[in-house]
């Protein structure tokens, strides 16, 4: 991991009172020990707050500076030893910064990062998505495919337009695509890569919800590190996974290896995966749609594969998009050379990029150099330096890239949205809207469910 280990406490925050669930005199048990040992060994109850907030990354950031600017008081805890979840700028591996999360600021018209980071003075390029080169395995497509392919696109993005979905009708992207005949090339970037799934995994009625995420920009500095300066001021507790929700109290208590916590209301940013994996223990259970609403919503996955290619730019020119088709959705993209970097920057997505994770970083890295040297020559390899993989999957506080609702069960978001007891809200990339898997639309998530819970605080 980049960042130390730090736990962030403001001041502001810090009141000091420790009693929060008195025991009656009589049932005191003998040898108590002091608040001095208490403190020591961690298990001291912690004051109570307006809300307790679960996730430091987008979502969790943005709802803490809303209620913090609306005068509640709140604890945020984070469960890995840095903020910004699946934000995560590092220049451990190349010496330079490397996203191993989000990396474009999609909608950048829409993105409230965006001109944080134009007033940051972050070097930002304009990068929408256009296929430059185009492989059949080794082989190069020739103009005439790349244009049937780009006419395959738009051809999808029509029919998508016009679709809709019936009682019983088939809701699976592939469904569309067969009938559309376009071809599969056209339908990675749609599918594995855009959603982090195969097109039969995909609702054809959530892809359709999803907004069109030009135009795009990416920065030199990181997305990572946007979101990190995002949330700099914000006081975290980190590494201190909530383990469980008591929502029968009046309010809620929230239970930490460091303590309870109790707080009117809860917002829990935490993945759908998180939460169907039952990493947080809901006592009592949630409604059956709640419950249910998290296996609906599973996670996509997309990994990244960059390598260091030194002393030749094949041919290539920085932020060139190259997409090698293979069989059976083995796909993969590459983003060239951004910033006129040393780096190739691999893509995989989908049930592909599950079963690289499975497969380890070495062969992912492997798999990589091979298609290079399969294209371009095995000259390549001479060329080689660094190279890494991404696990998002590994992850066990995230536990994928983003989520995509399965076939017929799009409603499965506005679901969560429902607040459970008027007092535990959900929010995150996947509550937000047409803006849904992107860092952008996390934070308004946040913050909208923040404004929520403020209204709600002060209608009591
Ligand atoms: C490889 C990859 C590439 C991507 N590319 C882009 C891109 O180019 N552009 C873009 O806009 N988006 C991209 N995304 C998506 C984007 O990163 C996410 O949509 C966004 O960062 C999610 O923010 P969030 O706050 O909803 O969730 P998270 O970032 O997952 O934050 C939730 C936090 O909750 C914490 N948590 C979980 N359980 C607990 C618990 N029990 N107690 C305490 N804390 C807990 C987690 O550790 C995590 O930090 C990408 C994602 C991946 C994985």
């Amino acid at each position: 991991m980049l960042c130390e280990s730090r736990l962030r406490f403001s001041g502001r925050y810090g009141k000091k009172s420790f009693t929060r669930f008195p025991v009656p005199r009589w049932r005191m048990p003998q040898n108590l020990p002091t608040i001095k040992q208490l403190l020591w060994r961690g298990r001291i109850f912690m004051e109570d707050v307006d809300v307790v907030i679960v996730g430091a990354g987008s979502a969790g950031l943005a709802a803490a500076r809303t209620l913090g600017a609306a005068g509640l008081s709140f604890k945020l805890f984070e469960a890995m030893n840095r903020i910004g979840g699946r934000a995560w700028t590092s220049d451990q591996h190349f010496g330079v910064p490397f996203d191993i999360g989000c990396a474009w600021l999609h909608a950048a018209d829409r993105n409230p990062y965006f001109p944080e980071a134009q007033a940051a003075g972050w070097t930002l390029h304009h990068h929408d998505m256009n296929v430059d080169h185009l492989y059949y395995l080794q082989r190069k497509a020739s103009e005439a495919e790349e244009a049937a392919m780009k006419a395959a696109d738009a051809k999808l993005f029509e029919l998508l337009a016009a679709h809709e979905v019936g009682d019983g009708d088939d809701d699976r992207l592939s469904a569309l695509l067969a009938r559309g005949q376009a071809p599969r090339a056209a339908a990675t970037f749609a599918g594995p890569m855009d959603f982090g799934a195969d097109e039969d995994e995909i609702s054809i009625c959530d892809f359709q919800a999803a907004a069109d995420l030009d135009p795009n920009y990416f920065s030199k500095e990181g997305f990572g590190a946007l979101v990190a300066r995002f949330g700099a001021e914000v006081p975290v507790e980190l590494s201190t996974p909530v383990r469980k929700i008591l929502w029968e109290v009046p309010g809620v208590a929230c239970v930490t290896d460091r303590g309870t916590i109790r707080a009117k209301a809860a917002i829990v940013t935490a993945s759908p995966a998180v939460l169907a994996f039952e990493e947080i223990e809901f006592s009592p259970a949630l409604p059956d749609t709640h419950f249910g609403a998290f296996f609906d919503l599973p996670m996509g996955m997309l990994t990244k594969l960059p390598v260091e290619i030194r002393g030749t730019r094949l041919g290539l020119a920085p932020f060139d998009d190259l997409l090698i088709e293979r069989m059976a959705r083995h796909d993969i993209y590459f983003l060239c050379f951004p910033f006129d970097l040393d780096l190739m920057v691999g893509f995989v997505g989908g049930d592909f990029a599950w079963e690289m994770s499975a497969a380890g970083e070495a062969a992912g890295v492997d798999f990589v150099v091979d298609r290079l040297c399969g294209i371009f020559g095995t000259d390549v390899r001479k060329h080689v330096g660094r190279a890494m993989m991404t696990n998002w999957g590994g992850e066990r506080f995230v536990r994928g890239a983003y989520a995509a609702a399965r076939p017929g069960r799009s409603e499965a978001r506005a679901t969560l949205m429902q607040p459970v007891a008027e007092k535990i809200f959900f929010a995150g990339e996947h509550l937000a809207g047409p803006l849904m898997q992107t860092c952008g639309g996390a934070r308004l998530s946040g913050e909208a469910v923040a404004r929520q819970v403020v209204a709600q605080l002060a209608a009591k």
